[in-house]
């Protein structure tokens, strides 16, 4: 941490800065110019976390050194995380494609969605149990008995699991059903739910809030990562911006920002992202080729009766085109799908 004081500050102002580091644990190094005087704070800087070195009296800026996640960041872990979901690998050359429905609906629904996105070659299926809706008045999802149909669909699949977690009461029961939690968006500052599934150990995707940088968004992977849950899958699902056309805008630059700055897995859900299902593909593509490790895709046997996102949701025989094009954009930069 490196501590800018104001143009000629006195030595009593020095003094006091140089103090407050000290006494959080950490070393200090006085760099005196002619006009200003520079503080280097050397050791841990977490340890000053507690300390608001901005408001001392004489301070003018203060730079931290090291990034505020530590744990999610690239400095911390040189080589990608691969994560191992019952044997699909997250995060290596292959490109792994989650996809089901908004929310589970019924068993057939379900199932039928579950078999023809995995033979379409999905490698996880998505389904939502408890929905995070804007309205109240909105389909809210089945709860318990959405999660003991996923578990069923996965029995007949054979493919991992994975749905929403929205409130910390829900967390072992989400955690004893799902084989991945989903943080979503609208959730991804709730730093009590990070909390718990942090502690629950289970491989988690966390979702990009609505209007959450990245370095928000990687300081909320933190929060699980502090926990000891190093099994986090980062995905940009679109984030608020002036434009209408779009449900959300695709970040599609978080993605090679991300890789740079975190060893965690990122995905892409362009189907929030759009919130239109002939959009989904040409986003899809462009993922792909910009480097994202999966993606993250609605698909529905019956969108027009969809009790949620049917508009952005694919049928499955569009899923199955989509997953020819993309592996090809993935050929094309030397990954699988
Ligand atoms: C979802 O994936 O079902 C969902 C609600 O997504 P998001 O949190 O990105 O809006
Ligand atoms: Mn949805």
């Amino acid at each position: 941490m490196i501590i800018v004081l104001k143009r000629d500050s006195t030595q009593e102002v020095v003094d006091h800065v140089v103090e407050k580091i000290k006494s959080a644990g950490l070393a200090v190094h006085i760099s005196k110019g002619k006009e200003r005087t520079i503080i280097g704070a050397i050791g841990d800087e977490t340890l000053l976390g507690q300390i608001s070195l901005e408001a001392l009296p004489g301070v003018e800026n203060v730079m931290p050194i090291l990034k505020p996640y530590k744990l999610v960041s690239r400095e911390f872990r040189k080589e990608a995380s691969v994560l191992d979901i019952n044997g699909v690998q997250i995060g290596d050359a292959v490109i792994q494609v989650i996809a089901g429905p908004c929310s589970v609906e019924s068993r057939e629904q379900l199932v039928d969605c579950a078999k023809k996105v995995k033979a379409a070659g999905a490698s996880i299926l998505r389904g939502g149990a408890f929905k995070p809706r804007t309205s109240p008045y909105d389909f809210q999802g089945l709860g318990v008995e959405g999660l003991k149909l996923l578990r069923e669909a996965k029995k007949e699949t054979g493919l991992p699991i994975i749905s929403e977690l929205m409130d910390p009461r829900d967390t072992e029961v989400v955690c004893e059903y799902v084989d991945i939690v989903q943080i979503g968006a609208r959730n991804m500052q709730n730093f009590r739910l990070l909390t718990e599934v942090g502690k629950a150990k289970k491989p988690v995707l966390l979702k990009r809030g609505l209007s959450a940088t990245i370095k928000e968004f990687l300081m909320s992977a933190e929060y699980i990562a502090a926990q000891g849950n190093s099994q986090i899958i980062l995905c940009e699902r679109g984030i608020r911006t002036f434009e209408t056309a779009t449900r959300n805008t695709l970040d599609l630059s978080a993605v090679p920002v991300l890789k740079e700055e975190t060893h965690l897995p990122v995905f892409i859900d362009p189907s929030h992202a759009v919130g239109r299902w002939n959009l989904v593909l040409p986003l899809a593509r462009a993922a792909v080729a910009v480097g994202a490790d999966g993606l993250m895709i609605e698909v529905h046997p019956d969108p027009e009766n969809a009790l949620c996102d049917g508009a952005q949701s694919l049928k499955p025989t569009k899923f199955a085109s989509l997953m020819e094009e993309v592996r090809r954009v993935a050929a094309s930069i030397g990954r699988t799908l």
